[in-house]
């Protein structure tokens, strides 16, 4: 599914949370860039020339057509709208687009996009497919890389011991609202308490690391 975040979520991240360069009129030019509209031409809020592809994606049906007409005569708080991903425009009932390429009918996706289609021109991509990351490995208080397990589920006959991969400039931890907070506990980041009961040298005592989620 096609879902963005409204506009006011955007500038939360810069306001209320405090982060400068996070609020909507930065982050828009990006979004655009990511896109390909192929729904309608000229909106504003969208792009044009990006890689991820949206289109309502095939065929629909009958009902799924007549659904929003009929909730939106019957809601009184909700209208139908043209398009609900505006990013200033919620909650009406519309069409909902997919990432999809209405030309190839396949799904528009950031790993093939972005990612896979670089492996054969960019020679310092490698990806590892089925590891694990167990911890950041930390030197002198500087993240220098990571430590990762091959997972024999994916990788029948690997070997079950930690590798390390090391980094020159940073260690970017991507690995989700669920993977992310645990990666840094086990690295020793996040609640004193927590890490002690589990036996981890605490590096850094930050309660909010995987807490208040
Ligand atoms: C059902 C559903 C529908 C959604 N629909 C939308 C939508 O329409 N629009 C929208 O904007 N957002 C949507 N979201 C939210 C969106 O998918 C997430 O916000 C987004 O994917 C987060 O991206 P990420 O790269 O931070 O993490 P993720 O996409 O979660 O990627 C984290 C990756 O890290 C890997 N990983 C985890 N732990 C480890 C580890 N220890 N070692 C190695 N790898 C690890 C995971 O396997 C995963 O591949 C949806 C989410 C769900 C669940």
């Amino acid at each position: 599914m096609y879902t963005r975040a409204s506009a006011s979520d955007y500038n939360d991240w810069e306001k209320v949370h405090d982060n400068p360069g996070w609020g909507f009129e930065e982050l828009l030019p990006l979004s655009k860039k990511a896109e390909t509209y192929q729904i309608a031409a000229d909106r504003p809020t969208h792009g044009y020339s990006g890689p991820l592809k949206v289109s309502y994606g095939g065929a629909s049906t009958n009902i799924g057509k007549e659904f929003p007409i009929t909730a939106s005569r019957y809601d009184e708080t909700r209208t139908l709208v043209d398009d609900a991903n505006t990013m200033t425009e919620v909650n009406g009932y519309v069409r909902w687009p997919k990432w999809i390429d209405e030309r190839s009918g396949k799904r528009s996706d950031v790993p093939h996009h972005f990612i896979y289609n670089q492996q054969a021109s960019n020679k310092n991509l490698q990806l590892l497919a089925g590891c694990s990351v167990r911890r950041i490995v930390f030197e002198n208080n500087r993240a220098v890389g990571v430590e990762y397990l091959h997972n024999t589920r994916v990788r029948p006959g690997a070997d079950n011991v930690p590798h390390i991969a090391r980094s020159k400039r940073l260690v970017v931890v991507s690995a989700g609202a669920c993977g992310s907070p645990a990666i840094l506990e086990r690295s020793g980041i996040g609640g004193k308490d927590i890490l002690e009961k589990h036996g981890i040298q605490s590096l850094v005592d930050l309660p909010g690391v995987g807490e208040n989620y």
